[in-house]
C-alpha cells in the first residue's frame, strides 16, 4: 500500500476526529521515529508525553514479551502479581496509601471524581457534591472530565454536561475562594497545565488551594496525567511545593505507551470504597502492569530524575539562545516546555515535518516540547538547530500547511 492508499483508507473508514500529519509512521528507536519512506523525525512529542522511555526500549520490550508469554488478561476477578507489585511501587514512591487502576487519563479523573463524591456523601451527605476545576484546564473528554475542561469547542456540542462542576480562575486564589463553599467535595488542578499551554501553578496558589480545601472539608486532586512520572524532573510534579493532595491521577507515560491510568489516594479516601463501588474490565491487566513496573523502575531512579531536570534546564537555556523574533516566551518545568510564538503554532508544527521534527501545539500560539525523557544533549542540540530553521522557514510567505505535490 502506498502512503496515499493508507491515508485514503483512514479518511474513508476512520471517524474523522483527528487531523493527522501527512505521512505514515512505521517504526521508532529511542527519540526517533521513521515514516514508510524512511524519513527520520526527531520525536519531541513522545506520543503526547507518553513514550517517556522513547521507542523500542529493550527493558520494556523484555517486560512485555515475558509477560505476554505468561498471562495477558484475566479481569479483576483474580489476583495477579504485576498488578499488586505496581500498586506497592506507586504507593512507596508517593503520598498515597491505595491505588485504583484504569485505562486512560479521562477514566482516572472520572474515578477520582467518583471517589471524592462517595467520600463526601458518606461523611457529609449528598448535598456536598460540587467539583471545582480551573480555567485553561484539561481533564479529558468523557462527560465528567469534560465538565471540568472549560473549553467551548470541546463542551458546546455535548451539553448537558455533568452538573455540579464550577470553574475558578487558574492561579487566582481570591477568585477561587469566591466559588468555594461547604458544598464542594473536591478541587482538581494540574500542577503544570499541559493542553492549556504549559502553565506551571504558582506555589502560593497551590498552598492556598490546600488551605481552602481544609477549611471547606474538600479533597484536593492533582491531575498529574501529563506532568507526573518524571516529566518535570521530580517523580511527581507537586513534589518540592510542600503541598500534598488527597488524590492524584496518573496515566500518559505510566505504561510506556500501553493504555493505563491510575488514581492514587490516601487511606481516608480509600476507606469509603468497597467491592462493587467502582470497576473497569481491562484495568491493571498483568501485561500492562508488567510494562508499567519496568517504566517505574527507571523513572523513579534519583539519577534518572536528576538527569531529566538537568536536560530540561539545558533545553530552556538553548531555547533562550535561539533569539528568534517569533519566540515571545519560554516556560515550563523539566522536559515539559512551552514555547510561546507570535505566529500560529500549527504553522511551526507543519514546517517541523519538513525539517525532520515532530512537534505538537498546546493552544493556538504555544509549541509544547515534551520529548522522551531519555533525549540526549546532542539530540537537544539538534532540536534547537531544526527549530531555528523551522522558525526561519515560517517567516517566508509560503503555504507550509499544505503538502507539495
Ligand atoms: C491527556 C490528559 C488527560 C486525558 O487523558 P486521556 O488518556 O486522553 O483520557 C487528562 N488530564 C491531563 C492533564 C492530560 O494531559
Amino acid at each position: 500500500m502506498t502512503i496515499n492508499d493508507i491515508i485514503d483508507l483512514e479518511h474513508q473508514y476512520v471517524l474523522g476526529t483527528y487531523a493527522r500529519a501527512p505521512f505514515v509512521l512505521d517504526h521508532g528507536q529511542g527519540c526517533w521515529v521513521y515514516d514508510t519512506d524512511g524519513n527520520a523525525y526527531l520525536d519531541c512529542v513522545a506520543g503526547i508525553a507518553v513514550n517517556a522511555l522513547g521507542h523500542a526500549d529493550p527493558a520494556l520490550i523484555a517486560a512485555l514479551t515475558d509477560q505476554a508469554n505468561a498471562l495477558w488478561h484475566v479481569s479483576n476477578l483474580y489476583h495477579t502479581a504485576p498488578h499488586a507489585r505496581l500498586a506497592r511501587k506507586l504507593c512507596e514512591t508517593s503520598f498515597a496509601d491505595r491505588v485504583f487502576f484504569c485505562n486512560s487519563g479521562a477514566e482516572a479523573n472520572e474515578g477520582a471524581f467518583k471517589f471524592a463524591r462517595k467520600w463526601a456523601t458518606d461523611h457529609y451527605g449528598p448535598q456536598k457534591h460540587a467539583i471545582v476545576a480551573f480555567t485553561g484546564a484539561f481533564h479529558g473528554r468523557t462527560f465528567g472530565a469534560l465538565a471540568a475542561t472549560p473549553r467551548e469547542k470541546y463542551q458546546a456540542p455535548f451539553r448537558p454536561l455533568l452538573p455540579g462542576v464550577r470553574i475558578a480562575p487558574f492561579n487566582d486564589l481570591a477568585g477561587t475562594a469566591a466559588v468555594m463553599d461547604d458544598d464542594v467535595c473536591a478541587v482538581v488542578v494540574e500542577p503544570v497545565q499541559g493542553e492549556g499551554g504549559v502553565h506551571p501553578v504558582d506555589p502560593d496558589f497551590l498552598h492556598g488551594l490546600r488551605d481552602l480545601c481544609d477549611q471547606h472539608n474538600a479533597l484536593l486532586i492533582f491531575d498529574e496525567i501529563q506532568c507526573g512520572l518524571g516529566r518535570t524532573g521530580a517523580l511527581w510534579a507537586h513534589q518540592g511545593y510542600g503541598v500534598t493532595p488527597d488524590l492524584l491521577t496518573a496515566a500518559k507515560p505510566l505504561a510506556g505507551g500501553l493504555p493505563m491510568g491510575a488514581v492514587l489516594m490516601t487511606a481516608r479516601v480509600a476507606d469509603v470504597m468497597h467491592p462493587g463501588d467502582h470497576g473497569s474490565t481491562f484495568a491493571g491487566s498483568p501485561l500492562v502492569s508488567a510494562v508499567a513496573e519496568a517504566v517505574l523502575a527507571r523513572v523513579t531512579e534519583p539519577a534518572f530524575l536528576a538527569d531529566v531536570a538537568a536536560k530540561g534546564a539545558y533545553l530552556r537555556e538553548r531555547l533562550e539562545e535561539i533569539n528568534s523574533p517569533h519566540i515571545t516566551e519560554v516556560r515550563g518545568r523539566g522536559l515539559m516546555v512551552g514555547v510561546e510564538l507570535d505566529l500560529p503554532a500549527a504553522d511551526a508544527v507543519n514546517a517541523g515535518y519538513r525539517h525532520g521534527l515532530l512537534l505538537v501545539a498546546a493552544g493556538a500560539h504555544t509549541l509544547r516540547l515534551v520529548p522522551p525523557l531519555v533525549i540526549t544533549r546532542a539530540e537537544i542540540d539538534l532540536l534547537i538547530e531544526r527549530l531555528s530553521a523551522v522558525l526561519t522557514a515560517v517567516e517566508r510567505p509560503v503555504n507550509w500547511g499544505k503538502q507539495g505535490n
